[in-house]
């Protein structure tokens, strides 16, 4: 504008004004011409800057864009990767945040603006965070959850604020269903405990109170009452001996040697070959020449003996026992994971198949169970103890092998101790 004015001023100095006004003149003109270009330079010059500016803190505020988005990654990668359920909730239960281990147990994809107690559906738990919420403090409280399954929890809610500053409540859960579920085993196993020593030593005590108090009983009667409490205490060693056999196979691990498991099993054999007269069983074994195991002898001895014992005492008058051990390819029934391994590798089977009472199916997936019986009379009769075949399991799983079972009610068992066989063996035939 400055810069046009002074060209006007000097076209009009030049036409109209005489000399010498004409040339002061011209001189203003230029005079105003190089004031508004030096002011147009600086203009553009501060206007250069101010943009350079502004490409600066856009570049910024993207670096910091891009900065925080890599922390909220970050963030929700360490907090979806915990194993535990974490769960963010507003003051009223609205759900504003679960990580993926929460919305994998309750079975949700999203949760944002559902309540708390449509994704857990446990009123326990939503009395316990608005509880959490009243106090305002961190609170603890052992709770059970019935969806999707049954599980105990320890839930733990606490405040926090989120980047705004709003009120916000961390709600984790802690899973504790096998503790429960241990300690629900060690209860029972006490119980149980108590219990088989509690009958045997009331009927000791009767007995010996009835003989301490007739003087005149008949001797006969009397000889019959002292029998009757050596069985009773016997039983009780029978059981004290077999609890201890059980925590020593719990609580140590087996101490293996190359076991050769041919005349192992044929020294058992004749161990219990009075007791299959007696009981007019005959037992026959088939049996390869020498087939190794990588074993704690005294317990494979346990092994066997407590499967013959059972086929001996759970058959019927004229009953067969054959006992089979041979080596094959591990079956696909393996639990390796790796099938392709597990067909090179070898397994030690070890069978043993009765002609007896069979086990009823209900009662098959309860047999390894401490001091289960089927039938408790005939345990009982026959000096069981309920304790064999869960000593069986024990050992044979400290071994890292498995037992299967097979049974037909009235008709006859087999139980199969499958074992892996040492990585040098070779197989050798069946038979
Ligand atoms: P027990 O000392 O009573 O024999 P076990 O733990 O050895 O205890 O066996 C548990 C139960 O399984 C037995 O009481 C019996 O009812 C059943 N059982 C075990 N082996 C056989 C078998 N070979 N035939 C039929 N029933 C069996």
């Amino acid at each position: 504008m400055l810069g046009a004015s002074a060209v006007l001023l000097a076209a009009v100095a030049l036409v109209e004004v005489p000399p010498p006004g004409r040339e002061l003149l011209i001189v203003l003109a230029l005079g105003a011409v190089l004031t508004a270009t030096y002011f147009a330079i600086q203009a553009q010059r501060r206007w250069r800057q101010a943009l350079q500016q502004a490409h600066t803190f856009q570049a910024q505020a993207q670096a910091l864009e891009h900065a925080l988005a890599r922390k909220r990654y970050a963030q929700n990668l360490l907090l979806d990767g915990l194993p535990i359920p974490l769960i963010l909730c507003e003051r009223d239960s609205t759900l504003r945040y679960a990580n993926q281990t929460a919305l994998e147990w309750f079975g949700f994809r999203e949760v944002r603006g559902k309540s708390l107690l449509a994704l857990t559906l446990c009123y326990d738990l939503y009395r316990f965070f608005q509880q959490g919420v009243r106090r305002a403090a961190q609170l603890t409280c052992p709770l059970t959850l019935n969806f999707p399954h049954e599980r105990h929890v320890m839930a733990s809610v606490w405040p926090i604020m989120d980047e705004n500053g709003t009120e916000l409540f961390a709600l984790i859960l802690l899973d504790r269903t096998e503790l429960v579920r241990i300690e629900q085993v060690r209860r029972d196993f006490v119980a149980n405990v108590s219990h088989e020593f509690r009958t045997p030593l009331a009927s000791i005590r009767s007995l010996a109170e009835t003989i301490q108090e007739d003087p005149t009983m008949p001797a006969e009667t009397r000889t019959r009452f002292l029998t009757m409490i050596v069985q009773e205490v016997e039983r009780m060693a029978r059981i004290a001996e077999d609890l201890l056999t059980l925590s020593h196979a719990e609580s140590l691990p087996p101490r293996r040697e190359l076991v050769d498991l041919v005349p192992l099993v044929r020294q058992a054999v004749q161990q219990v070959q009075a007791e299959a007269q007696a009981h007019g069983v005959q037992i026959e074994t088939e049996l390869p020449e020498r087939l190794t195991l990588l074993a704690q002898r005294d317990q494979m001895v346990q092994v066997v003996l407590n499967l013959l014992t059972n086929a001996i005492r759970y058959n019927q008058p004229n009953g067969h026992v054959w006992v089979r051990a041979f080596q094959r390819a591990a079956s696909a029934m393996s639990d390796s994971a790796d099938q392709s391994v597990a067909s090179d590798r070898s397994e030690v089977v070890l069978e043993v198949q009765d002609t007896g009472i069979g086990i009823p199916s209900e009662d098959l997936p309860r047999i390894f169970e401490r001091f289960y019986r089927v039938d408790k009379t005939r345990s009982r009769e026959t000096g069981g103890t309920g304790l064999g075949l869960s000593i069986v399991k024990h050992i044979v799983e400290a071994h890292g092998g498995r037992v299967e079972v097979e049974s037909e009610y009235r008709v006859g068992s087999t139980f199969r101790v499958i074992l892996p066989a040492p990585p040098q063996a070779t197989p050798e035939s069946h038979g």
